[in-house]
């Protein structure tokens, strides 16, 4: 009988051997139900064997092989096997990761259209033609001819969609097949000097792998090269990976996506979607159906067999990082893949990582560069208050407070961006010193008044605001700091007559309430936002003129050496927000420390001068770039369960280190108590990254067979993002 070797979700770096009755070639790639242990598991078939090291009388048979559905192709399985061996993660979790859960589980996959696309008929032509009285299914019409083939979901998104029943039961409306996926809808801008030139050099570039840095400052255009990036590419009969950072930005850019090419088939992927949306998705582009596939870090894995084209849409954000089990980076992995498949992959920002900038500087990358706005003729114009002499107002300077009155005398908005959540930090007593601890986290219980909660923002423990201090009984116990609620509270009480809306996580918990929290503001009914870093991101709000920042200082002087160039980008993305259509726009910052090199840079818009200095600073202390990394983490109910485990593993890393390894000391992390347990980390680093792949793959297999505390978990992280 032939053997099939089966990766299985199971944190084991191994595969398992099974017998088939009929497996053949054509089945490597394919998901599989086996029996395992008591139970049952799915994974994936990776290879067809002669011959297993286990005894071929105690080789357990597959139970199913799923064979609705194409197999995953070699350059899939190679795809999955780089991340399993550049972030040290048995093969089975990688996969398990990468495969919708259904597909995974070999579910039948149901694949109906739901979307057709529609056209008008000749009876809808004609219709049009002859002069009749007005009326809604023709003003449909109208607009359906204007636009070209469209969706169903995005005909009934028109002024006159209402009456799309109407026109289709009377047959002037049809569904169509699409021919030309690349057919661009009629309504395109004409691109800016800027933008053709970067377009057309990714166009003259030779076919293959080339990675581009596009760096554009906000409101730039950067969308509309993508799309023409994608056009060309659609043209050529192949397919386009989109990757952006936020399930919260896809709705927008995915109907700009799917407007701007009616004919394409566009398929989102992210975490978010019902289990069989993924499936169906995933296999469409399998099967190479899908056009465009639009989605988060997870989507870097979608299958797609004419793949000619990837797209990093804010490349330089965290969240591509994934911060559990296997933490890949997305756009790293975008990266290889592009190389992998010889096709160009464009990462774009207005404020690049450094190591992406570094590489453009390098020449590793080749450079696009969009330094002039679209719509907007001017960028912001940025202004420190220094609030070391002014009485401040529950954190309000009265510059902001006079300029927040300007716009509202004007019908504009204005956003008070503060990156804390809450009504305020932390509840303390004046008497006895006491203050709202989290009992599970070295972290303390948030102020939230909107609902008289005390909440852990890292183990989500929720308690009720006590009335009086829990020791001493004193009634008088006070808030401490602020956050977004009361930012919000003090501008309702300063501007009775204006709506003011917050947006944060709290406001925004769901898909559908930050859909209807963007409606809110596009549609002008709000006057002052108050929002997180949730509202720095990629959204274009046009009636928005003012940014106020407040308490960004705290991050200047983190501990974590990569916070200035978070705070920078932050700064400049949500500075980004404000005037992005013909109204100019200004940012005010309030700090104690408006001579700080980076309040300098971003005054003048400067990100390469704040790059090349952050890059100097990084080049003298030996930080990544300039060096690789990675992190081992433990945790366990003790602290010193995770000290002696991590003092143990740094002993065996002395003993095989290779030269030129540096190991550190195994330190509590920052967070140190977390939902009940106790963390700590070693950090180790070289100057090469193949040296530190080396030695990696000798430790982990090392540790895997030590014996461990029952109760400790430890883990790799390979190009940590928090030090
Ligand atoms: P970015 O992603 O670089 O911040 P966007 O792609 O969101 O910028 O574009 C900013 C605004 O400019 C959008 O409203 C977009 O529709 C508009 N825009 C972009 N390119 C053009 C163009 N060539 N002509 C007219 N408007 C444009
Ligand atoms: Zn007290
Ligand atoms: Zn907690």
């Amino acid at each position: 009988m032939p053997i099939v070797r089966v990766a299985l979700p199971v944190p084991l770096p191994q595969l398992f051997d099974y017998s088939s009755q009929d497996a053949c070639e054509e089945d490597v790639g394919r998901c599989v139900r086996v029996p395992f242990g008591r139970g049952e598991k799915s994974g994936v078939i990776v290879a067809l064997v002669a011959e297993s090291e286990l005894d071929p009388a105690r080789l357990k048979t597959v139970r199913h092989i799923q064979r609705e559905v194409a197999p995953l192709p070699a350059d899939w399985l190679e795809l999955v096997g780089f991340v399993a061996r550049y972030y040290h993660a048995p093969l089975g979790e990688v996969i398990a990761l990468a495969l919708p859960p259904g597909l995974r589980r070999a579910d039948a996959v149901s694949d109906r259209e739901s979307d057709p696309l529609l056209d008008l008929s000749d009876a809808g032509h004609a219709a049009l033609a002859e002069t009749r009285r007005p009326s809604r299914a023709l003003a449909l019409l109208g607009e359906l001819r204007a636009a070209g083939v469209i969706r169903r979901s995005a005909a009934r998104e028109l002024p006159a969609g209402a009456a799309l029943g109407d026109a289709l039961k009377r047959g002037w409306v049809v569904a169509v097949r699409g021919t030309d996926p690349s057919q661009p809808a009629a309504n395109r801008p004409e691109l800016t000097d800027e933008q053709r030139a970067a377009v057309d050099a990714v166009a003259a570039a030779p076919d293959g792998f080339t990675p581009w840095l596009l760096q554009g400052v906000t409101g730039s255009g950067k969308t509309e090269v993508y799309l023409r990036l994608a056009e060309r590419t659609l043209a050529a009969g192949r397919q386009v990976l989109m990757l952006v950072p936020e399930i919260a930005l896809t709705p927008q850019l995915e109907s700009r996506v799917a407007n701007r090419f009616p004919a394409a088939c566009v398929v989102s992927l992210h975490s978010a979607l019902a289990e069989g949306a993924r499936s169906r998705g995933f296999v469409q582009a399998l099967e190479g159906r899908a056009d465009i596939v639009l989605g988060t870090r997870l989507s870097v894995f979608a299958p797609l067999p004419r793949l000619g084209l990837i797209l990093v849409d804010e490349e330089h954000d965290a969240s591509y990082k994934q911060q559990e089990g296997v933490r890949y980076s997305a756009r790293d992995v975008a990266v290889w893949r592009a190389h992998q498949r010889k096709v160009p992959v464009v990462l774009g920002s207005a404020t690049p990582s450094l190591e992406s900038w570094q590489h453009a500087r390098q020449a590793r990358y080749r450079s696009l560069r969009l330094d002039a706005r679209a719509l907007a003729s001017t960028l912001p114009a940025v202004r420190r208050i220094d609030t070391r002499r002014l009485k401040l107002d529950e954190g309000l300077s009265p510059q902001l407070k006079g300029a927040i009155g300007e716009r509202l005398a004007r019908g504009e908005q204005s956003l008070v961006f503060l990156n804390r959540r809450g009504y305020a930090p932390v509840l303390s007593c004046p008497a006895c010193g006491w203050v709202s601890h989290c009992p599970h986290c070295s972290a303390n219980l948030v102020v939230h008044l909107a609902d008289r909660r005390l909440r852990c923002h890292h183990c989500g423990c929720d308690t009720e605001v006590p009335h009086h201090c829990p020791v001493c009984n004193n009634q008088d116990i006070q808030p401490f700091g602020r956050g977004t609620q009361r930012i919000e509270a003090r501008l309702a009480e300063l501007f009775p007559a204006a709506r003011v809306l917050r947006v944060d996580r709290d406001s925004a918990r769901t898909r559908s309430q930050w859909e209807n929290l963007l409606a809110q503001i596009a549609g002008g009914e709000a006057d002052i936002l108050v929002g997180t870093q949730m509202m720095a991101k990629g959204h274009d709000f046009p009636q928005l003129t003012l940014v106020g920042v407040i308490g960004a200082d705290a991050s200047l002087h983190a501990a974590d050496f990569r916070a200035p160039e978070r705070l920078f980008q932050q700064l400049m993305q949500v500075g980004g927000r404000a005037g992005r259509a013909h109204l100019p726009g200004e940012v005010l910052v309030q700090t104690e420390y408006p001579d700080h090199p980076l309040y300098r840079c971003l005054v003048k818009h400067d990100f390469d001068a704040f790059a090349a200095s952050a890059l100097d600073e990084r080049r003298a202390a030996g930080f990544p770039p300039f060096t690789y990394q990675a992190m081992l983490r433990a945790d366990a109910p003790m602290l010193k369960d995770a000290m002696d485990f991590l003092a143990h593993a740094r002993r065996l890393a002395q003993e095989m280190a290779p030269a030129g390894l540096r190991v550190f000391d195994a330190v509590p992390m920052r967070l140190t108590r977390l939902a009940r347990r106790e963390r700590a980390q070693l950090l180790v680093e070289t100057d090469e990254r193949g040296p530190l792949q080396a030695f990696l793959v000798y430790w982990i297999e090392v540790l895997r067979a030590q014996r461990t505390p029952r109760e400790l978990r430890w883990q790799l992280d390979v190009d940590p993002l928090d030090v």
